[in-house]
Parts: C-alpha cells; sequence; structure tokens
C-alpha cells in the first residue's frame, strides 16, 4: 500500500452546453440524461434495443428535448464530448473503441454521482463504500443500520434502493454514505475516492465481460484508490488483500483485516461468541473492544459473520461507537432470497437462497447447515461444480436438480458424491418447483434442511431469483397446508 499524489479530479464540471452522449437507457441511464439536461448538457441517449419500454421512456426524455436514438448503441454521435455509460456495457462495445480513438472520456453513473457531489455549496457526504463477488447488498445494508443506529443520516446506495446520483443530487442531506459498487462500477469510476472501502471477497465472476480475472480483480481493487482512513480486506482471502498492498491511498490510511477467527492487531474478529474489534482500539496490541455477540447477526451463518464484520470495520473507520455497532447489526434483516427461512414442516427447514446464483455464494450457503437436500440448478454461465460438490458432499443428505444446465451438476455429484441420491426433474414449467420441493421432502429426514441454493441463474425457468424464491417459498406452503 503506497501513498502519494493522488490525483484528485473533483473539481467542479461544467456541464452547459457540453454535448453529452448517454450509453444505455434504463435505470441508470435515463436519471443520469434527466440530471445532465437538468445541468444545461445538450444531451444524446444511445439504446440498443428498441423496444416498447425503451420507447416509452424514450419518448419522457423527448419532450425534455433530450435527443434519443433506439436500435443504435454503436455510433458515435457527431460531436460528443463526454459519454455517460450505464455499467453493464462492455468496454469492447464499438462505442468505445470510437470514444478512444476521438480522444472521449467515458463515465459511468458512479464517477458522474462522484464528480456532482458537492454542487450547490452542500458538504458532500463521505462514502463508505464495498464490493466483492458476494455480499455486497447485505453487507451494504448491515452497514447503514449500524450508522442508523448511531444516528448518522444516511443511506444505502448503489445496485440497491436509492440510486447514487438520486443520493447525491436529491434534497435529502446525509452524514455518510454506504454505497454498493459492482465491479462494471468501479471499472468505469476513475476518480472516487472513500472514507474508508471493503472488499469482502474475489472469486471469478463476469469474466465474459472483464476479459480477465486479472482485470476484474483490477476494477474490484479501484475502490481503494485514494482511501482516506481504513482499506477493510478479509484475511481468509489473500487476493483481497493483495489489492490493498497494490493501492495508492492517502497518508495514514491504514490496511484492516476482518477474520472468523482471533484477530491479530489492526484486524477484526470473532473470540468466543463474540465480534471482537482489534484495530479501533487504543493500544491495539493489549487491547481489544468487544462489538457485538455472533447471535446478533441475522442470519448467523459463517460468511454473514464475514460481512458483519467487515460493515463493523467500516462503521468504525468512521467513529461510530461498539454500542451501535450491536444495535445496527440487531435491527437488520436480510433482505429477500438470501438465506430467508420460509418454515418448518415436520421438522424440515425449509430455506430460500435463490440469490445464490454462483458457486461461490452457493458454497457459501451450503457450509452454514450441516444436513441438507440441495435444491440446484439452472443457467450455469460458464460455471463448473466440482470443486463446489466436492466440498459439500458429507453434508448432503440428497440432491434435487432443476433448469437448463442441471446435468453439469449431475455429473460433478456423480464424480464426488457417489452415494448422494439425486432427483433430475427434466420439466421447466411453472410447477417445476412445486415438484423439487416435493422430492427434497422425500428425502428430508427431522432436522435436515432443504435449501434452494441453487448456484446458477435463473432466467431459464423464472424472470430473476426473485420469482424462483417466490415458487419457492410458495411450494413450501403448499405442503404444509
Ligand atoms: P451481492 O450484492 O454481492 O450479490 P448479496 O448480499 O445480495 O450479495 O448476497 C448474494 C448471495 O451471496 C446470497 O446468496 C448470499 O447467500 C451469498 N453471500 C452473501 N455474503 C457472502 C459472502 N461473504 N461470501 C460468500 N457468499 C455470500
Amino acid at each position: 500500500m503506497g501513498s502519494g499524489q493522488v490525483t484528485d479530479s473533483s473539481a467542479p464540471f461544467d456541464f452547459r452546453g457540453k454535448h453529452v452522449t448517454v450509453a444505455g437507457l434504463g435505470v441508470s441511464g435515463v436519471p443520469a440524461a434527466r440530471v445532465l439536461h437538468g445541468l444545461g448538457a445538450r444531451v444524446t441517449v444511445v439504446n440498443d434495443g428498441d423496444d416498447e419500454r425503451a420507447r416509452t421512456q424514450a419518448a419522457e426524455l423527448e419532450t425534455l428535448g433530450v435527443t434519443v436514438r433506439l436500435g443504435d448503441g454503436a455510433t458515435l454521435p457527431e460531436g460528443t464530448e463526454l459519454i455517460v455509460t450505464a455499467p453493464g456495457w462492455k468496454p469492447d462495445k464499438p462505442l468505445f473503441t470510437a470514444a478512444h480513438e476521438a480522444g472521449v472520456p467515458v463515465w459511468g453513473d458512479v464517477e458522474l454521482a462522484w464528480r456532482l457531489r458537492d454542487r450547490d455549496g452542500r458538504k458532500a457526504a463521505p462514502w463508505l463504500a464495498v464490493t466483492g463477488t458476494n455480499g455486497k447488498t447485505t453487507t451494504v445494508q448491515m452497514l447503514a443500520s449500524i450508522l442508523r443506529a448511531a444516528g448518522l443520516r444516511t443511506a444505502a446506495v448503489g445496485n440497491i434502493g436509492v440510486s447514487l446520483l438520486d443520493a447525491v443530487t436529491g434534497d435529502e442531506e446525509y452524514d455518510v454514505l454506504a454505497v454498493e459498487l459492482s465491479s462494471y462500477q468501479l471499472h468505469w469510476a476513475p476518480s472516487p475516492r472513500a472514507h474508508s472501502a471493503a472488499v469482502l471477497n474475489l472469486a471469478p465472476d463476469h469474466l465474459d465481460w472483464h476479459g480477465s480475472m486479472e482485470a476484474y480483480a483490477a476494477d474490484k481493487g479501484r475502490i481503494y484508490e485514494g482511501n482516506r482512513v481504513a482499506c477493510v480486506y478479509n484475511v481468509a482471502d489473500k487476493a483481497t488483500e493483495d489489492l490493498v498492498r497494490a493501492a495508492d491511498v492517502e497518508e495514514g490510511c491504514r490496511a484492516v483485516g476482518f477474520t472468523l477467527g482471533s484477530p491479530a492487531p489492526s484486524q477484526l474478529g470473532v473470540v468466543e461468541g463474540l465480534l471482537v474489534d482489534r484495530a479501533f482500539v487504543e493500544d491495539r496490541h493489549r487491547n481489544a473492544q468487544e462489538l457485538a455477540e455472533v447471535s446478533d447477526v441475522n442470519p448467523p451463518a459463517p460468511h454473514n459473520i464475514a460481512n458483519a464484520l467487515a460493515a463493523a470495520a467500516l462503521a468504525r473507520s468512521f467513529g461510530v461507537s461498539a454500542a451501535a455497532v450491536r444495535d445496527g447489526l440487531r435491527a437488520f434483516t436480510p433482505d429477500a432470497h438470501r438465506i430467508a427461512h420460509v418454515a418448518d414442516v415436520d421438522g424440515v427447514a425449509y430455506v430460500d437462497d435463490s440469490k445464490a446464483t454462483n458457486t461461490h455464494a452457493t458454497e457459501a450457503s451450503l457450509a452454514a447447515y450441516e444436513s441438507i437436500v440441495w435444491i440446484a440448478g439452472g443457467l450455469a454461465k460458464g460455471a463448473t461444480f466440482d470443486e463446489l460438490v466436492a466440498g459439500a458432499a458429507k453434508r448432503l443428505r440428497g440432491a434435487v436438480l432443476i433448469g437448463a444446465d442441471r446435468a453439469l451438476i449431475r455429473e460433478a455429484l456423480a464424480r464426488h458424491a457417489p452415494e448422494v441420491p439425486v432427483i433430475d426433474l427434466d420439466r421447466t414449467d411453472t410447477g417445476a418447483m412445486l415438484q423439487a420441493v416435493q422430492e427434497a421432502q422425500r428425502l428430508a429426514r427431522p432436522g435436515d434442511t432443504v435449501l434452494l441454493a441453487p448456484a446458477c441463474a435463473s432466467m431459464d425457468m423464472f424472470t430473476n431469483y426473485n420469482k424462483r424464491g417466490d415458487a419457492f417459498a410458495q411450494a413450501v406452503r403448499e405442503l404444509g397446508a
């Protein structure tokens, strides 16, 4: 970790009369176009799609005086001086190649929010930022809950709830923001400097977008650049610590680890059922501060305790008291479909972790229970399942497989867990989840957990993971009825 000349590109940017192209309608594009237009920019929105929804959005923007080009997201509009892109747009798109050749800068929504954060003479709220392959949303929400418990005006922003752009340009004033940043957003955001930031973990994901694991890691690592107080890393995931070492931070900024084990100085960890801080205390070589009990974390699964420690580290770096960490964790309830306990039926617990859409998340989920009937499958997105299945084999009572790529999981089970009974459901209609749950019920014994943790995306059978989780919960209710 070095400290040096950190370029601060936060100087106010005058948008008046500037030709700005917004790439992509949708969640970030529409608000970006509105805000830029409001600042006096001459805005053109380009969008690949030309469907019903895009047309409605386009019509609304056009009434403001924004130009919208539907069905052509590849051509750089004449005279463009700046592109503001939706974070999901791949860097190798022709639009960006053209921009690069023309020397036109490309910003994402996060970069735009950063540049606009201290307009109107208002004091900009510092950012406590979180990224990682899994656990971002949960950690940011825990963090916001802790900050609220400390009496601070805050919001969980980013991919959740309030958009970052709304938070920085809206009327509400904040003392500090809990900011979730995806690797895509970080890729397009060279300037933000957080008060403190955490990388929760790093496992291969979205590699088709980033091009390589190195490029993915480098984009995640951006979150540490210019940090002022602490770079929070996962002691169990060396790649996150490497990113801290590579970062250029402000003088005095510290590396702070979190661990499920006993914490060394400058770490937060767990001692005899307590979350303990040995980083933000006086004389950390001799002292430790108790923050909360493990049972204050909801649910107290190992990966979630790690999330709580990361959130606590960020809050503590902002000067939050131990009592507020405890109160904030107690007040936190996880979002739907993230290890949500649906019901107990005949002594068997039914748990919905539909949000476990990749193997890394599913590994954490399977590690949280002793004896599991596992419901898995869907779209594998190029993943392999050997390591996941081998690691969980001894905890599996049985498996029920659904979805397009279930054969990949079946084969991994045959290789690494040949004794585990497997039900392979060859149907993708809306009733398939009910049958999956019924089959799981047949395999389960009292004390077991039936766990929906698909390790796959849902779009082969459902609109999204929410709908998949809802279908599971509905099926469980029918069992109990
Ligand atoms: P994200 O916002 O990064 O997608 P979420 O908090 O929504 O993260 O959780 C996504 C999935 O990852 C959930 O299924 C959850 O069980 C799992 N998960 C949460 N935290 C972790 C973690 N620290 N390590 C591994 N998996 C996790």
